[in-house]
């Protein structure tokens, strides 16, 4: 049977790749290969970028309330398509059909957010700053931005970006993870169909020969980039030394904390479904339980053993199943080498879930480990799989310096009934999306995404006013306009007091 063979949209026509790199793309669920795509070369990825900054002057000038009228024929179309988009996500990332669904709903919601684009970029004026002198801001498209986006999220992440980009007046390459290209392909058609025109939204997949070229190209003004912490540092670095506009969202290791006081039934349910949910592939999964005090502890644990064995694990098509297989052969073996790591360095696995390795596709069971101490290394790093280590602090502040402590800072969650615990936590947390009794507290359109630490490289948060913020350029605009009043030159640096 013959492979089908992707291909990249640019200036609205499809185009093969030729950096003679051919990318598998699998079912994970099967192990098998579903399609392929020969990788974008520098000079694609150079065609791409002319493309799109041929398309900038025409696009800019559009006024904002037309650019949004494309957003509302688009967010038609994404919900008429939900279940394709969400098939083509399943498909190739492995995630339930339920959860694919719901990314693609997230991504709608900042769809819909850019439909009022008009009143996002709303300036600012003052009436006689001196007399009869005014001044007002413009916030006016940067250029020709670029996204750069992983395999975890294949609808919303790109739709974090594209979108709000695209309605301040930008054109855009988007380059899709080479593990899970389909849904944002189609993505790219239905804004096409939606009636942007040909040239604001280019997407190319391919790797590190794409993405530099993106980071050095004079044309690319703007770079965000959502993905590991280590390639987020180099892309924070090279495209800054480039003179660019950089936001890259990075790497994680979420704390959820539970209090003594906390319902330890309904902190349980939330663990499970933050922990396990997506097999642990969410940059704000829950990675970590601080349990405060052993009786919570050891109560948590007898909660979450039973329900980590009997957790339904298997392919998307069975809607019974709750947790799919992890993306790559390459996170399977990842995984499992953590997990041989945590029993080696003394933490207890409660449950293991590495007889699922055994089953066709790549598939991880859940594990859960106690008594982790913060030395371990699945403690320290970001393992992207369904193991959860439950650490034990005696106090509250104990609690509070690990978490501050730990080099990631993306999402963290307090479990407890005591306001007063609850409002420190908030105000004291050195993280940048912080829950209270909610176990994933990913902010909705209207409010930006982003960590603190090693989580955030550039300090822009994503979507929400932080998203158009960051693809805009502000402008200041004084003006007076003749009044007959002539008071000859002057010589001094006015301030708004001299009148
Ligand atoms: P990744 O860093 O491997 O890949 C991200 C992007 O960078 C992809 O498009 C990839 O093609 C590209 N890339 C990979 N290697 C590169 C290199 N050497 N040079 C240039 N570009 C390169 O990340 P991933 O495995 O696809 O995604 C998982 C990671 O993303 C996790 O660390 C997760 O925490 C993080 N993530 C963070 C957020 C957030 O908002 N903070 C959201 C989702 C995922």
């Amino acid at each position: 049977m013959s492979i089908n063979q992707l291909q990249h949209i640019i200036g609205g026509e499809k185009v093969s790749g030729s950096s003679g790199r051919i990318f598998d793309i699998y079912n994970p669920a099967k192990g098998k290969v579903i399609r392929q795509i020969e990788g974008a070369s520098s000079k694609d990825t150079e065609n791409a970028i002319q493309v799109a900054s041929n398309a900038l002057e025409g696009w800019s000038q559009i006024p904002p309330s037309k650019r949004a009228q494309i957003m509302f024929t688009y967010r038609e179309l994404i919900i008429k398509h939900t279940d394709e988009l969400a098939e083509l996500v399943s498909q190739e990332h492995g995630k339930t059909f339920a959860d694919a669904k719901g990314e693609v709903g997230r991504g709608l919601e900042i769809v819909e957010y850019c439909t009022a684009i008009n009143n996002h970029l709303k300036s600012d004026f003052s009436a006689d700053v001196s007399r009869g002198i005014d001044s007002h801001n413009l916030r006016q498209p940067i250029g020709v931005c670029a996204g750069i986006v992983p395999f975890n999220f294949p609808a919303m992440v790109p739709m974090w970006m594209y979108p709000v980009a695209i309605s301040c007046g930008n054109t855009f390459v988007l380059k899709l993870s080479e593990k899970v290209p389909s849904c944002g392909l189609r993505l790219t058609e239905l804004m096409h169909e939606a009636g942007l025109p040909t040239g604001v939204l280019n997407t190319i997949v391919g790797d590190k020969e794409a993405v530099d070229e993106l980071l050095t190209n004079p044309l690319v003004r703007a770079v965000s980039f959502v993905g590991s912490t280590n390639i987020g540092e180099y892309i924070y670095q090279e495209g800054s030394k480039n003179n660019k506009r950089v936001q890259a969202l990075c790497g994680a290791k979420n704390h959820m904390i539970v209090m003594p006081d906390a319902d330890l039934e309904q902190s349980s349910d939330a663990i499970i479904g933050a922990a396990y949910g997506s097999a642990g592939e969410r940059c704000m999964a829950i990675s970590v339980v601080v349990a405060v005090g052993d009786e919570t502890a050891d109560q948590l644990i007898e909660s979450l053993m039973p329900k980590v064995k009997s957790l339904n694990i298997g392919s998307y098509d069975d809607p019974e199943v709750e947790m799919g297989p992890v993306v790559s052969k390459a996170s399977q073996e990842k995984i499992v080498s953590y997990i041989e790591a945590g029993i080696n360095e003394g933490a207890e696995l409660k449950v293991d879930g590495r007889s699922e390795t055994k089953k066709e596709g790549f598939f991880v069971g859940g594990c859960l480990f106690d008594h982790v101490t913060s030395d371990m290394s699945i403690y320290t790093d970001e393992i992207f799989g369904p193991v959860l280590s439950v650490v034990r602090v005696p106090t509250y502040d104990k609690a509070l310096t690990l978490v501050n402590d730990h080099e990631y800072g993306n999402g963290t969650a307090i479990f407890t009934r005591d306001g007063d615990t609850a409002r420190h936590f908030t105000s004291n947390v050195k993280v940048g999306m912080v829950g209270v009794n909610i176990p994933i507290p990913v902010p909705v359109a209207m409010h930006s995404f982003g960590g603190w630490k090693r989580s955030l490289f550039g300090g822009s948060s994503i979507h929400g006013m932080e998203g158009v913020r960051f693809y805009t350029q502000l402008k200041t605009i004084t003006s007076r306009w003749p009044s007959g009043i002539r008071k000859g030159a002057k010589f001094n640096f006015e301030s708004g007091k001299d009148v």
